[in-house]
């Protein structure tokens, strides 16, 4: 072969691979109305080393500990600057995010997850039912996929399972499968503490139904009304004493805590909130099975 040809071999293989390139990492993030989800919102110490790092409606949560810190939920693609200098407000450092964890693998939760990866290196877990839907950044996904990525799809390091234990430093999380919503959504279970006491906190996917389809016509997942039943009885039945949720708006976020206000952890007990929505889930459960 000459180098003439060779040369030409190699800008058609360039072009090629760039080609393959461009479609694997196309992604289009759905169109927002709600100006909500991508507004500020100062971050602040929810109780114990548990912190809101979050947007207005879209909620992160951070967890510090000696060995690094676990972020929960990122928001949309463009909150990666915002997630990051909430973090810095508080005064902890963005690189020591260690692991990344989701409540569900929607773009509104999982949007600046790879880029927050790829600045902090932690790593990705993820609950065995959405492992897939973060790996190919929600094309998979029952309600929302489609044949290009609505956010840019996540390495995941470890796959979890209903009551994994999560552990960085001192801190243990149970992971609680909670399907429905997606196939692998999920809530995090685990305790804190001040110098006052420990808190037992709920950071909860609220099973809220995302498909106008019949449950029966969905045949991307079969299981969907059984998943969403299991998920219901299980959740009705957690204790707690601190509730937090996928979205600020599901747990009253702007109305239990507003900007510059002190510490005070006993605004987010919310048991009978939580009651009250679990029991309108249920009824709205119970009208999709029957359509
Ligand atoms: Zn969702």
């Amino acid at each position: 072969m000459t180098v003439k040809k060779l040369k030409r071999v190699c800008l058609l293989i360039c072009f090629l691979c760039l080609g393959f390139g461009a479609s694997a990492q196309q992604v289009l993030q759905p169109a927002i109305t709600n100006t909500d989800w991508s507004k500020p919102f100062p971050s602040f110490q929810i109780a114990g080393n548990l912190y809101y790092v979050g947007t207005y409606e879209l909620a992160c949560y951070l967890i510090t500990t000696p060995k690094g810190h676990i972020l929960i939920n990122t928001g949309l693609a463009d909150s990666a600057p915002l997630i990051k200098a909430n973090i810095e407000a508080l005064g902890f450092k963005f690189a020591d995010v260690r692991t990344l964890l989701t409540t569900q693998a929607h773009f509104d939760h999982m949007g600046a997850m790879a880029a927050i990866k790829k600045q902090t290196g932690a790593k990705m877990m993820v609950d065995y039912g959405d492992a897939p839907i973060v790996a190919d950044g929600g094309r998979s996904d029952y309600s929302t996929g489609g044949s290009i990525s609505n956010y840019a799809p996540v390495q995941v390091d470890r796959i979890l399972h209903n009551g994994d234990i999560i552990k960085l430093g001192d801190m243990q999380l149970v992971m609680l499968h909670h399907p429905g919503h997606t196939k692998g959504s999920c809530s995090f279970l685990f305790k804190v503490k001040d110098q006052k006491r420990s808190y037992r906190v709920l950071i909860a996917n609220m099973p809220t139904i995302v498909t106008d389809k019949k449950f029966s016509e969905i045949p991307g997942y079969p299981n969907i009304a059984k998943d969403y039943a299991y998920t219901l009885d299980a959740m009705k039945k957690l204790s707690f004493d601190i509730w937090l949720a996928s979205h600020a708006s599901q747990f009253d976020l702007q109305g239990k805590h507003k900007p510059g206000s002190g510490y005070n952890p006993d605004a987010f007990f919310g048991r009978k909130d939580y009651d009250a929505e679990m029991d309108d889930l249920q009824g709205k459960f119970l009208k999709k099975v029957k359509e």
